[in-house]
């Protein structure tokens, strides 16, 4: 296994960690949860504001990357918290997403936000059989923690 292998496993547990320890605050209607592992302190700001917020209803319902940026998606908050996610979904296009340093948005074909060491981080290969095996672990973990918790409220859209 490479070194970008093992660092994108590591990461993964970071993530999911996260994830395990929020686990009442996600949403059973889940449409994914990933990003690159330079954006795990963003996570876990984004749920620690969440959670600080001391709403009742909050779910969060999908956590992803697109053109470069954080997607924090949830139901159930008010206008100040859609704005304090917002500011962290913000720092996202000045952040790496690997190492979590200060990035650029940019690329060609497919935009993400990266330092110059890891811009091209990813053409190398890593071990996807590894990976995906690590990630069907990880997700099927959460969805059985998912299974065992009450229903969510009726969040509105
Ligand atoms: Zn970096």
């Amino acid at each position: 296994m490479n070194e970008k292998t093992q660092k994108i496993l590591n990461d993964y547990d970071a993530f999911y960690a996260i994830l395990f320890e929020n686990v009442d605050l996600l949403s059973k209607r889940n449409c994914g949860f990933g990003v690159g592992g330079g954006w795990n302190g963003l996570i876990r700001e984004a749920f620690a504001v969440l959670r600080e917020s001391g709403l009742p209803n909050i779910r969060v319902v999908q956590i992803k990357e697109k053109f470069g940026g954080l997607r924090f998606y949830f139901d159930g908050g008010n206008e100040a918290l859609y704005k304090r996610i917002g500011e962290i979904e913000e720092r996202s296009y000045v952040t790496c997403d690997v190492c979590g340093g200060p990035g650029k948005t940019g690329g060609r074909g497919y935009i993400c936000t990266r330092c110059d060491e890891h811009r091209d981080h990813f053409k190398d290969d890593t071990d996807r059989d590894v990976l995906w095996a690590k990630y069907e672990e990880m997700d099927g973990k959460l969805r059985e923690m998912m299974d065992k918790r009450p229903e969510d409220p009726d969040a509105e859209d």
